[in-house]
């Protein structure tokens, strides 16, 4: 099946504007029918499943062939080939299955386009063609700029590969596609192929698919295996016994502010830094029971982004954890790509959110930035 978008190739970088939706016409879509009985959104947790575990499998296809060096885009963050291949493969799926969805996606062709990524490009070509034999350089461009729709009603937000820094070092990284209906996410997938099923241990599993979708619980999956299980925050009233998960990138939070905020609420573990929403994947099966993410003191207007945040909010949420930013607030994925209305952002088991946010709310020694 082919699906070919003629969208221009603008950058999303800041001031570009994204794309209403579009219809790529009956003959391209791929019919959804929704079995009598059948639970609620089963069809979009199947796809996003599905489209995700085969990104993963892209991924570490471009890792396998040490294909790790980064091209810069227009605001200076790295981009491999293999988020390119990511999100060309699955916003050309759910572009075929839910025409009518638009889908906002951190990557565009723009720095793919020029004349200058040209072995790029033919390698992301080459790397997608394993899952879709049709595609060509100018699908290639054209499925990854699917993913410039505007945030609406109901629209996917995709990040192809959080973490990209993590990816080059071979570290953790995540693949994270949410469903977000009137500004509350419905439906998560999140692909995470270099995390262990369990984080110690001795199991030989690596890599983790988590699935949820709202008021159906969730659950992780080895990826590529079927047989998933459920999964929830962890409980109890020792917080000795409870971790804080933060960054590894200094700059994406503040670690010193985490760290003296972790300490007020009880906890006494060394942090665990991983990179990307994985840190939502352990917070969410008990091996960490806070995720803080304040706002670095260098890039105190820095906006957290819709797609970094939305898949690994409702798998907490729907393992018993809790989710909003450093004020209390409910994450704010219903007005851009950007969360405009939050400052930072705390996932908790749920029992130790009050105590957080009490913390925060008060002058602390690593200087409150409230
Ligand atoms: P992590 O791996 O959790 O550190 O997050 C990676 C994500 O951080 C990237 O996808 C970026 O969108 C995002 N990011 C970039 N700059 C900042 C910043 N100054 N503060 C917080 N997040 C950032
Ligand atoms: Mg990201």
């Amino acid at each position: 099946m082919i699906l070919l978008l003629g969208l221009p190739s603008a950058s999303r970088g800041i001031g570009a504007s994204c794309q209403s939706g579009y219809n790529p016409g009956p003959e391209t879509m791929l019919r959804i029918t929704k079995g009598s009985g059948a639970l609620p959104y089963s069809q979009e947790k199947k796809l996003a499943a599905s489209t995700v575990v085969q990104a993963a499998a892209l991924c570490r296809a471009v890792q396998q062939e040490a294909l790790l060096e980064a091209m810069e885009k227009g605001d200076r963050s790295p981009v491999t080939v293999a988020d390119y291949g990511s999100q060309a493969l699955i916003c050309q799926q759910l572009a075929a299955a839910f025409p009518q969805d638009p889908i906002v996606a951190e990557e565009d062709s723009g720095a793919l386009r020029r004349p200058s990524s040209k072995v790029q490009l033919a390698q992301v070509v080459r790397h997608v063609r394993r899952f879709l034999p049709d595609a060509s350089s100018e699908r290639v461009c054209a499925w990854i700029d699917a993913g410039r729709g505007c945030v609406a009603q109901r629209f996917w937000t995709l990040d192809p590969i959080d973490g990209t820094k993590g990816f080059m070092r071979r570290e953790q990284y995540a693949i994270a596609l949410a469903l977000i209906e009137h500004g509350q996410v419905q439906v998560a997938a999140l692909g995470c192929p270099a995390l262990p099923m369990k984080w110690q241990g001795t199991s030989s599993d690596v890599g983790t698919l988590f699935v949820a979708v709202r008021g159906q619980g969730a659950a992780m999956a080895a990826l590529g295996n079927a047989n998933s299980v459920p999964i929830h925050v962890a409980q109890g009233d020792d917080p000795s016994r409870l971790r804080l998960v933060e960054s590894v990138e200094e700059a994406h939070g503040n670690a010193a502010l985490q760290e003296a905020v972790a300490r007020s609420v009880g906890i006494r573990q060394p942090a665990l830094r991983l990179d990307s929403q994985a840190k939502y994947g352990v917070l969410a099966r008990g091996e960490a029971a806070l995720y803080l993410r304040l706002p670095s003191p260098d890039s105190r207007r820095y906006g957290e982004k819709i797609w970094d945040h939305a898949a690994g909010a409702l798998i907490v949420e729907e393992a018993g954890g809790r989710v909003t930013d450093m004020r209390g607030r409910t994450l704010d994925l219903a007005t851009n790509e950007t969360m405009r209305a939050n400052r930072g952002v705390v996932a908790s088991n749920g029992t130790l959110h009050g105590a957080v946010l009490r913390a925060l709310a008060e002058p602390n020694d690593a200087g409150n930035v409230t």
